[in-house]
Protein backbone atom coordinates (compact mmCIF):
# COMPACT_ATOMS: atom_id res chain seq x y z
CA UNK A 1 0.00 0.00 0.00
CA UNK A 2 1.66 3.44 -0.81
CA UNK A 3 1.18 5.18 1.76
CA UNK A 4 1.92 2.72 4.82
CA UNK A 5 5.29 3.38 7.04
CA UNK A 6 5.70 -0.18 7.49
CA UNK A 7 5.24 -0.76 3.36
CA UNK A 8 7.77 1.76 2.62
CA UNK A 9 10.17 -0.37 5.10
CA UNK A 10 9.58 -3.54 3.51
CA UNK A 11 10.52 -1.72 -0.09
CA UNK A 12 13.81 0.12 1.45
CA UNK A 13 11.89 3.04 0.85
CA UNK A 14 12.40 4.28 4.76
CA UNK A 15 15.65 3.14 6.55
CA UNK A 16 14.97 0.72 9.34
CA UNK A 17 17.48 -1.63 11.53
CA UNK A 18 16.49 -4.83 10.27
CA UNK A 19 17.08 -7.97 12.75
CA UNK A 20 15.26 -10.97 10.59
CA UNK A 21 14.41 -11.37 7.15
CA UNK A 22 12.73 -14.29 5.28
CA UNK A 23 10.64 -14.02 1.72
CA UNK A 24 7.47 -13.09 4.07
CA UNK A 25 8.31 -11.93 7.53
CA UNK A 26 10.42 -8.85 7.93
CA UNK A 27 11.73 -7.96 11.55
CA UNK A 28 13.41 -4.89 12.51
CA UNK A 29 13.91 -2.54 16.07
CA UNK A 30 10.80 -0.18 16.86
CA UNK A 31 11.92 3.34 16.74
CA UNK A 32 10.30 4.10 20.30
CA UNK A 33 10.77 1.05 21.88
CA UNK A 34 9.28 0.00 25.78
CA UNK A 35 12.70 -1.16 26.18
CA UNK A 36 15.97 -2.40 24.51
CA UNK A 37 15.47 -4.63 21.94
CA UNK A 38 11.41 -4.35 21.05
CA UNK A 39 11.27 -5.62 17.43
CA UNK A 40 8.50 -5.56 15.41
CA UNK A 41 7.44 -8.46 13.39
CA UNK A 42 5.45 -7.84 10.12
CA UNK A 43 4.60 -9.79 7.12
CA UNK A 44 6.24 -7.96 4.14
CA UNK A 45 2.47 -8.50 2.09
CA UNK A 46 0.03 -5.62 3.03
CA UNK A 47 -2.51 -6.68 5.64
CA UNK A 48 -4.28 -3.83 8.03
CA UNK A 49 -4.31 -5.75 11.35
CA UNK A 50 -3.90 -9.52 12.23
CA UNK A 51 -7.88 -10.34 11.33
CA UNK A 52 -6.90 -9.45 8.19
CA UNK A 53 -3.96 -11.06 7.57
CA UNK A 54 -4.48 -14.76 5.87
CA UNK A 55 -4.43 -17.81 8.34
CA UNK A 56 -1.02 -19.26 7.14
CA UNK A 57 0.58 -15.94 6.79
CA UNK A 58 -0.54 -15.23 11.04
CA UNK A 59 0.87 -19.29 11.49
CA UNK A 60 4.22 -18.04 9.73
CA UNK A 61 4.96 -14.78 11.95
CA UNK A 62 4.25 -16.65 15.03
CA UNK A 63 7.18 -19.00 13.37
CA UNK A 64 9.40 -16.60 13.15
CA UNK A 65 8.75 -15.18 16.28
CA UNK A 66 9.92 -18.63 17.98
CA UNK A 67 12.78 -18.30 15.80
CA UNK A 68 13.97 -14.81 17.00
CA UNK A 69 12.86 -14.06 19.85
CA UNK A 70 15.60 -15.90 21.74
CA UNK A 71 18.09 -13.91 19.96
CA UNK A 72 16.43 -10.51 21.19
CA UNK A 73 16.71 -11.47 24.83
CA UNK A 74 20.26 -12.85 24.48
CA UNK A 75 20.86 -9.56 22.63
CA UNK A 76 19.36 -7.15 25.38
CA UNK A 77 20.36 -9.59 28.51
CA UNK A 78 16.41 -9.95 29.31
CA UNK A 79 15.21 -13.59 30.53
CA UNK A 80 11.17 -12.43 29.65
CA UNK A 81 9.60 -10.58 27.17
CA UNK A 82 5.79 -9.58 26.32
CA UNK A 83 4.15 -10.42 22.60
CA UNK A 84 1.67 -7.82 21.86
CA UNK A 85 -0.89 -7.37 18.77
CA UNK A 86 -2.82 -3.65 19.02
CA UNK A 87 -5.61 -5.06 17.09
CA UNK A 88 -8.08 -2.07 15.80
CA UNK A 89 -7.78 1.86 16.89
CA UNK A 90 -9.29 1.31 20.08
CA UNK A 91 -6.59 -1.01 21.57
CA UNK A 92 -4.72 1.28 20.39
CA UNK A 93 -3.08 0.09 16.96
CA UNK A 94 -1.86 3.52 14.78
CA UNK A 95 0.07 1.92 12.03
CA UNK A 96 -2.73 -0.06 9.99
CA UNK A 97 -0.04 -2.86 8.86
CA UNK A 98 -0.18 -5.85 10.72
CA UNK A 99 2.63 -6.33 13.05
CA UNK A 100 3.39 -8.21 16.79
CA UNK A 101 5.32 -6.89 18.99
CA UNK A 102 8.34 -8.68 21.16
CA UNK A 103 8.76 -6.75 24.25
CA UNK A 104 11.45 -7.50 26.43
CA UNK A 105 11.56 -7.08 29.88
CA UNK A 106 13.46 -6.88 32.96
CA UNK A 107 12.95 -6.49 36.53
CA UNK A 108 11.66 -3.73 37.90
CA UNK A 109 11.66 -2.29 34.36
CA UNK A 110 8.44 0.04 35.18
CA UNK A 111 6.56 -1.06 32.25
CA UNK A 112 2.72 -2.50 33.53
CA UNK A 113 0.42 -4.03 32.29
CA UNK A 114 -3.33 -4.51 32.76
CA UNK A 115 -5.37 -4.40 35.69
CA UNK A 116 -7.89 -7.37 35.28
CA UNK A 117 -11.43 -6.31 36.38
CA UNK A 118 -13.82 -8.57 38.68
CA UNK A 119 -16.81 -10.11 36.64
CA UNK A 120 -19.39 -12.17 38.42
CA UNK A 121 -19.31 -16.17 37.48
CA UNK A 122 -22.88 -15.54 35.89
CA UNK A 123 -21.18 -12.66 33.47
CA UNK A 124 -18.16 -14.69 32.48
CA UNK A 125 -20.59 -17.46 31.97
CA UNK A 126 -23.34 -15.55 29.98
CA UNK A 127 -20.11 -13.86 27.80
CA UNK A 128 -17.98 -17.53 27.08
CA UNK A 129 -21.30 -18.61 26.06
CA UNK A 130 -22.22 -16.00 24.13
CA UNK A 131 -18.21 -16.63 22.05
CA UNK A 132 -19.03 -19.93 21.12
CA UNK A 133 -22.02 -18.96 19.65
CA UNK A 134 -20.07 -16.56 17.38
CA UNK A 135 -17.82 -19.31 16.55
P1 LIG B 1 0.86 0.07 17.17
O1 LIG B 1 0.25 0.34 15.81
O2 LIG B 1 0.23 0.89 18.27
O3 LIG B 1 0.91 -1.39 17.53
O4 LIG B 1 2.36 0.56 17.19
C1 LIG B 1 3.11 0.90 16.08
C2 LIG B 1 4.55 0.88 16.50
O5 LIG B 1 5.33 1.20 15.36
C3 LIG B 1 4.91 1.91 17.59
O6 LIG B 1 5.46 1.20 18.71
C4 LIG B 1 5.93 2.81 16.91
O7 LIG B 1 6.97 3.21 17.78
C5 LIG B 1 6.45 1.94 15.78
N1 LIG B 1 6.95 2.66 14.62
C6 LIG B 1 6.33 3.66 13.96
N2 LIG B 1 7.06 4.07 12.91
C7 LIG B 1 8.19 3.31 12.92
C8 LIG B 1 9.36 3.24 12.11
N3 LIG B 1 9.53 4.05 11.04
N4 LIG B 1 10.32 2.34 12.42
C9 LIG B 1 10.16 1.52 13.49
N5 LIG B 1 9.08 1.52 14.29
C10 LIG B 1 8.11 2.40 14.02
ZN1 LIG C 1 1.60 -1.85 4.63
Amino acid sequence: MSDCIFCKIVSGEIPSHKVYEDEAVLAFLDIHPINPGHTLVIPKEHHNDLLDTPPELQAKLIQVIGKIAPAVLKAVGALAFNLGVNNGREAGQIIFHTHFHIMPRFSNDGHKLWHGKSLGQEELSKISQTIQKHL
